[in-house]
Parts: structure tokens; sequence; C-alpha cells
């Protein structure tokens, strides 16, 4: 651990008044405060540095023992640095809570989080949901306020002075939240009997839910203010509801497109064939042309995700031929077996007989 010189740090002369040093202390850590440079670690570090040298040089004894060991700085053990979250703490006990966001956070109402399960084609093609759970909502009694009516109204924790924490001993000790108030920093001198001065209560609740068209799985649907009541006055949360899309059997989104396969007979490959598909609002038709290969891609237009403007994505359906499954197949009853088998000898045969009828695998066979 280098030597710091906490007078060099707090950018102040050595002979400094306890004034100069505190002053210096506040304008330098409100700079550098992580509230204010969330996420920069090169600030946080000159936070923490500048509160270490503050810890010390605040202390007359402290600063007594550093000014003796700064003649000699290889003999400087008691040169302990501090962590940030002391640092913090530490702040908070000189300058006092500037930056005021944890009591805002106390205050206003929580989230209320849905997960509303839907079909792939309703939020392909929109639609409207009925929502209903139980959550705490406003207490009708004292309008969430958690006032009884016409009590004397809610007042500052006389605990806490308002702070929501309390320190423990000593200039380092541990702050932890104020027992009387459960860190609100208000109290209710007359709490609301209903809701005990919560200001909410326990209720069925019901909303509409709108999916638009085009809806993506984990989309989040906000209603703003449906969350739980604030507290003290305090804004509500809001109703954020998560839309999660159950996984379609056959069909699924890729982009603006629906994507999905075709199973088709080697009969159906051969001769071609009107073959039905579902899509996302009901069924299709496809027309297979003759002697189509497997992973032939089809296209049925404007059977995809429909946009608002511009052209609507398509449905493409893959073809796959769809071998017959005789082997280790329990499902085929031993009389479907014979009779495929049978019918595939004839087949086999036959094409050995024209080989012009499979001239990959002719021209392969005759190469190798
Ligand atoms: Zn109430
Ligand atoms: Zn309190």
């Amino acid at each position: 651990m280098a030597f710091q010189d906490h007078y060099a740090v707090l950018g102040v002369k050595p002979d400094a008044s306890p004034e100069e040093i505190k002053r210096a202390y506040r304008r330098l850590a409100m700079e550098t405060h992580p509230d204010r440079h969330p996420d920069d670690p090169a600030a946080e570090e000159r936070f923490r540095r500048i509160s270490t040298a503050y810890t010390v040089l605040s202390d007359p004894v402290k600063r007594a023992r550093f000014n003796r060991a700064r003649l000699m700085p290889e003999a400087l053990e008691l040169n302990q640095p501090i962590t940030v979250a002391t640092a913090r703490d530490f702040f908070s006990s000189v300058v006092g809570d500037v930056f005021g966001r944890q009591r805002k956070q106390r205050r206003k109402g929580r989230d209320i989080r849905y997960t509303l399960s839907i079909e792939l084609a309703e939020a392909v093609l929109g639609s409207e949901h009925e929502i209903q759970f139980e959550a705490n909502g406003v207490c009708t009694t004292c309008k969430g306020g958690g006032t009884k009516p016409d009590g004397r109204p809610a007042e500052g924790c006389p605990i806490c002075k308002g702070r929501g924490q309390v320190k423990g001993e000593g200039i380092l000790g541990r702050w932890t939240t104020c027992g009387r108030c459960h860190g609100m920093g208000m109290v209710q001198v007359d709490p609301c009997g209903d809701c005990r001065g919560s200001g909410a209560r326990r209720e069925k609740r019901a909303f509409r839910v709108s999916v638009p068209m085009g809806t993506e799985s984990g989309a989040e649907r906000i209603v703003k203010g449906q969350g739980e009541p604030g507290r003290f006055g305090g804004p509500p949360g809001n109703l954020r509801v998560t839309i999660n899309i159950n996984k379609h059997p056959f069909l699924s989104r890729e982009g603006q497109d629906i994507v999905c396969e075709l199973p088709v007979s080697v009969t159906e490959a051969v001769r071609g064939a009107r073959v039905p598909v579902p899509t996302l609002t009901g069924s299709g038709i496809v027309k297979i042309p003759p002697g189509i290969g497997s992973g032939t891609r089809m296209r049925l237009r404007g059977k995809g995700v429909p946009r608002e403007r511009g052209a609507s994505g398509d449905q493409l359906v893959t073809v796959v031929i769809e071998v017959p499954r005789v082997a280790k197949n329990s499902a085929l009853s031993q009389q479907g077996r014979d009779a495929i088998n049978e019918a595939l000898s004839q087949l086999e045969r036959a094409c050995e007989e024209h080989p012009q009828a499979l001239p990959k695998r002719d021209a392969q066979r005759r190469s190798s």
C-alpha cells in the first residue's frame, strides 16, 4: 500500500484548521460521490480516498498520529483505507442525505408484476385480455394516506429524525434501518384502523390488457400508476404485464415471417399434391409440384406477421418428405409393417429396372 498524504488528497495545507478541512472534504466528496458517477470506478476510488483522508484528519487523535507518521512514511501501518460502503455512510453522517434517492424509493409504491400467457396468433394478430389477481390497492377508508379520518397527520419519525436510519456508536458506527418507522422516516400518529396505517388493502383487481399486433414474447406492457399505492403521499407504482407466448405445436415466428415444416409422403412428393397447412388464422392450402425435393421452401404470401403499414410477412413452409417408419415403430401393427415392406420392395425393384427415375443415385452408383 503506497503512502497517501491525506492533506494532499484533500488539497489543504498541513496546518489547515478543522473547518478548512471539513469544507475541502464536503466539496470533493460531493463532486466524486458514487450517486453522481454511477459505474465510474475512478470516481469511486477518489471518493474512497477522500473519505479515508477525512476520517483521519477530522479526528484530533488520529490526525496527531498521522502528523507524526507523515515524517517517517515507511512506518505507516495506520494508513488503513476504508471501503466505499463505509465511505458512503460516513459521507451521509457528515453531509447528510443530499442525494435523497433512498428515501424517494421508500415512499413510491411497489410495482406489481403479472405474466400474461397468450397464444401465438393472439400475439401476432393482436388481442384483448382480461386479467384478474389479488394485490394491494388503495385503502378506501383513508384514501391511501394511512391516517384515520379526522386523525392527526403523519409526522417525521422522532427516533431517526426522519432519516429512516439510525447510526451505531463511534464515527464509523454502522447505519441500520430505524425500527420505529421501518426506514420510512415518517410515522402515523393516528393510523387508519382498516389498513393499520399502511394506506393499502389487499383486494381483487381486474384490468383489460390490449396486446398490439406483432407483439413478441417477453414484451412488457406498463399500466402507469396501477401498482401498489405509495406511502405518505408518495406516487403509486406501476402494473407491469410481461407477455409470455405459448409454444405453438407447428408454427413459430422468425422476424416478420411465420415458419413451419410441412411433412409429405414420398408419393405426394413424387406425384404432387394439394396439402392443407396450419396458419395463424386457421389453415391454408399448399400446392406441392410433382417431384419436389425435401427441404424446398414454399411461401404463403401475406400469412405472416401483419403490419400497420407496409406489406405483411409471409408464412414460409419447408417441405419435409417423411420416410415411412417401419423399423422399431411400436405404433405400427405387423399387418401395416408387412404391407409397407411389400410396397417398398416393389418400388425398389421398379427403380432398379428404371434407374432414370433416380438420376442422382444412378450417377453416383455407376461412378463408385
Ligand atoms: Zn386505511
Ligand atoms: Zn425512524
